[in-house]
This record gives structure tokens, sequence and C-alpha cells, in this order.
């Protein structure tokens, strides 16, 4: 689930200053060389500054690789840093106490947060989603079935993930507002092998049933007051398989140290808005 960035065979101060070190076997006194860090081509005097590569295709391209590569990294430092900072640690020590065990031996992770509106779903947007809805079944309906049950996967329903999200509030799932909860009529076929009772009527109304009363302002029609409505079952796979980068670092921190209890802080641009906490028996709340 990890996502993990190849890490570049350049040396990391090759691409800063443009230059390679002599090569292995040189005199000891050579000087330093001016070459292209992806190719060894000789640079010129700017190449060495700008852009830092002999400016071809290939290099080009490598270059921004390995710059994409280096931001990733930093902004994993960075996470992991977080989660070390006074208030993760005071978190840690408040569920140790709880816990009978070490502060060290808690692991504080950090996920977004919101807290927008819980407000009455427009008409315009119910009938909009159900529009879309009639369209996607009825195609979904056309296509080859899917032969067998097609499984959730497993890290939809992991205590981490319920964890995090529960104390994030679905950050995220603002981005099921437009795209009509990621209901696609290839993410139906997939529903559909789940739910064979349901023909493509049953399959509508099932979902027009199942809209809440109230959903979370500007996001999708299914985030109620408590989070998603729909069982995981009847979700699309983007919203089952789908961890934000730091839902992802969460699971290295926790994978590191496993069975550990956690801390989980729910960080907006205002600051940690609300801590949840797993236990060793892998049940959330809040703190
Ligand atoms: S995946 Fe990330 S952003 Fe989405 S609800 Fe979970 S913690 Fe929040
Ligand atoms: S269907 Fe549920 S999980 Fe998916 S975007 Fe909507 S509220 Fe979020
Ligand atoms: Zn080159």
């Amino acid at each position: 689930m990890q996502h993990e960035s190849t890490a570049p065979v350049v040396a990391r101060s090759a691409i800063w200053d443009g230059r390679t070190p002599p090569k292995p076997g040189a005199a000891p006194d050579a000087p330093w060389q001016k070459l292209c860090p992806y190719c060894d081509a000789p640079l010129s005097k700017t190449e060495v500054f700008r852009p830092g590569h002999c400016a071809a295709a290939a290099c080009g391209h490598r270059h921004i690789l390995l710059l994409n590569y280096l931001a990733e990294e930093g902004r994993r430092a960075a996470y992991h840093a977080d989660c070390e900072a006074a208030e993760p640690r005071q978190a840690a020590r408040a569920l140790a106490v709880k816990e009978g065990c070490e502060a060290d031996d808690v692991v504080s992770v950090i996920v977004p947060y919101q807290n927008t509106a819980v407000v009455p779903l427009p008409g315009e947007r119910r009938d909009a989603f159900l529009a879309h809805l009639a369209e996607a079944v009825v195609e979904a309906f056309e296509k080859e079935p899917v032969v067998g049950a097609v499984e959730v996967p497993p890290e939809a329903a992991a205590p981490l993930t319920i964890a995090g999200c529960s104390t994030c509030q679905g950050y995220c799932c603002k981005q099921g507002a437009d795209r009509n909860a990621f209901l696609t009529a290839g993410e139906l076929v997939e529903i559909r092998a789940r739910r064979p009772d349901m023909d493509a009527k049953a399959l509508i109304a099932f979902y027009e049933a199942a809209l809440p009363e109230a959903s979370v302002e500007g996001a999708c029609v299914y985030q109620g007051p408590l989070g998603c409505v729909l069982s995981r079952d009847v979700r699309s796979s983007v919203c089952n398989t789908f961890h934000c980068r730091e839902l992802i670092e969460a699971f290295a921190r926790v994978g590191d140290m496993p069975g550990a209890p956690v801390t989980i802080l729910a960080r907006s641009d205002e600051g940690v808005e609300a801590i949840g906490a797993m236990g060793a028996d892998k049940v959330w709340r809040l703190m």
C-alpha cells in the first residue's frame, strides 16, 4: 500500500553543484569535473547551475525524477519529525499512562482534519447525483458481469485506517462531491458482483435510500455527520483503497512497532484539532 519512490542513482551533491568528483582511479589532486551527473557529458558554465545537467531529454527526465524524489523525501522527513514534536509526545505520555506502558512504546501519527458544517443535502445536488447514478447503473448492467465476488481490500477496514480516518473526519471525502462518490459504471459492475441480489432498479433504489438527510457541506453526498454512511462493500474501489500521504506514513510508523498503542493527532492549518487513540485492543476512541 505504501508508495515507494525510486531512489536515484546520482549522488545528491552532484545535482546541487553540477559537478561530479574525480573518477575512481584518478590522481588524488585531479580537479573536479564539470560533467552531467547523469551521462557524464561535459557541462558548460551555465549548464552547471541551470539546468544542472546536459539538457538532453533523457537527462532532463532523470533530473525531474530526482527532484521529485528529493521533495518527497523532504516531506516524509518533515512528517516523521512532526510526529516526534512536543504535542504528539505529550499525547503519547497520556496514552502510555492509560495503557500502562512507557511513552516510548506509543507510536504517534498525524492525519489531516476537516470539520465542515453538516447541512441538509441541497435538492439540486441530490437530483444531479441521482441522474448520474441512474445512467451509471444502466451502463453497468450493460457490461459483462464479474464472475465471483470482488473482495473489499483488507486495508479498508484495518484498525489504523478506521482510527486515522475517524480522527480526521474525512478530509478527502470532499473529492467525492464532484465525482459522484466515485460510483462509475465500472465500479458498479464490481459492486453488483458483491450484491448479486439486486437488479438495476433495486441498486438505484438502494443508493437513493442510503442518501443521508444531512451531509458535509460541499463534500460527497454520502459523507454524513459520522463519516461515510455506506458500508464498505457498496463503496467504490477509490474509497476503499485511497490513503492520503499522512495515512501512508502512519502505516509505516505503526508497521515499525506492530502492536504498539497509537495516538492520532488530526491537524488543520490552525494546529491540532482532535486527538484519537488506539490502545492494545485496537479500538479507536477520542482522547
Ligand atoms: S485517507 Fe487521509 S484524508 Fe482521507 S479520511 Fe483518512 S486520514 Fe483523512
Ligand atoms: S462514498 Fe463515502 S468514502 Fe467515498 S467519498 Fe463519499 S463519503 Fe467518502
Ligand atoms: Zn546528460
